[in-house]
């Protein structure tokens, strides 16, 4: 009753019509205004209808999922969970220490790394703020540091898509992905080095697929105050559904990661799968070399493939790669165009690395589509 007294009292003084009034878009932060929707490609189950074929039968390369799924400890876990309390993370934190060697108070895990992303982002980014994304990249930094109404500078990279050391002033947050997604270079130690040590900013460095590469840079966290390494359970452990990722953070980060993160946003199914998941460490190093050594394969099979520390390929294209990804769609193979990622041009290609058979489909008609 009260609110429509003061609807109509709001008329009555005829300030705004009541098309004004029914405007409600104008509450919408104004940095917000013209964000785009992140963009995951096309949804298979989507396609197999528009296709009309059986869903079963798509080949989905287009997401860097593991084929292979989780350990089948995880699925025994998910049975005695109880669903009517809220969850506990600590037996996870427990876990990702055993496997990090890091101490709790180090670690903070999310639903998923973007959630981890987007938070910390929250800590340190506000309006007008700057942070520095060297591409092309995975896209959520950009769109993450944009949720906070700062402004991402997009970044050329140096000679084998290195990351140029030099930060520019005023930068508050930068982000650096390695191995990349979507050019599957890892960087080295000297180059993350010379970015975490010649800035003021927080450096945050995606480690989604480490597991897939020679070598992780986890063990730099302990030398620097402004250093923070993302990674998630998505790729290696095979658990991309249940959204479950984790950072290792100077204690001085976590504890005010804690403070602006949401409470319980991994459910109590997910934490119970990822601490099985981390149990079976044999189940994801297994997984980890069979896609490896099909990477190489494909590597070796694929004219334009570059060389890749992730559990995909990216694949330079003589034709536009919108046109080639459309024409592999047609055919039920889902794969990734990267010409909607920054800085990316329009003549690359990201393949996951699935199953042989998968793999050997996606081949034959990548062959003929090129
Ligand atoms: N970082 C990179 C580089 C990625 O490619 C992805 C997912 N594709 C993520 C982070 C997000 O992972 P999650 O599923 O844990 O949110």
């Amino acid at each position: 009753m009260l609110i429509a007294g003061e609807m109509i009292n709001i008329n009555h003084d005829n300030t705004n019509s009541v098309s004004d009034l029914l405007d409600f878009t104008r509450n919408i932060l104004p940095f917000l205004r013209d964000l785009e929707e992140d963009e995951a490609g096309p949804d298979a189950t989507e396609t197999a209808e528009m296709l009309g074929i059986p869903a079963k039968s798509m080949v989905v390369l287009s997401r860097n999922e593991n084929p292979y799924g989780p350990s089948p400890l995880v699925r025994a876990a998910l049975k005695d969970v109880p669903m009517h309390r809220y969850p506990d993370s600590r037996p996870l934190l427990e876990a990702i220490s055993s496997y990090t060697g890091y101490p709790r108070e180090w670690l903070v895990s999310g639903a998923g790394m973007d959630e981890i992303i987007t938070t910390i982002c929250r800590i340190f980014l506000g309006c007008g703020d700057l942070a520095l994304v060297p591409v092309p990249t995975y896209n959520v930094y950009g769109l993450a540091a944009r949720l906070c109404g700062a402004r991402p500078i997009f970044s050329a990279r140096l000679p084998g898509f290195a990351v140029d050391p030099e930060v520019p002033r005023g930068v508050k947050m930068a982000f650096l992905c390695s191995p990349n997604n979507p050019t599957g270079n890892a960087l080295t130690e000297e180059n993350v080095r010379a970015v975490v040590e010649g800035t003021d900013a927080i450096v945050f460095l995606d480690e989604a697929y480490a597991e897939f590469a020679e070598k992780s840079l986890l063990g730099m966290v302990r030398e620097y105050d402004n250093l923070v390494v993302g990674r998630t359970l998505s790729k290696a452990f095979g658990l991309a559904g249940l959204r479950l990722g984790y950072a290792v953070a100077p204690p001085w980060i976590t504890e005010q990661y804690r403070r602006v993160a949401p409470l319980f946003s991994v459910s109590s199914l997910s934490l119970a799968a990822g601490v099985a998941a981390l149990q079976d460490l044999d189940w994801m190093k297994e997984c980890v070399r069979k896609i490896v050594s099909e990477r190489e394969r494909m590597r070796r099979r694929l004219a334009g493939a570059l060389p890749s520390q992730g559990n995909f390929l990216c694949i330079q294209t003589r034709q536009k790669s919108k046109a080639v990804a459309e024409r592999m769609l047609q055919k039920g193979i889902l794969v990734r165009d990267c010409s909607l990622f920054p800085g990316c041009g329009e003549h690359c290609l990201r393949v996951t690395i699935g199953r042989p058979e998968e793999n050997e489909r996606f081949i034959e008609l990548f062959e003929r589509s090129i």
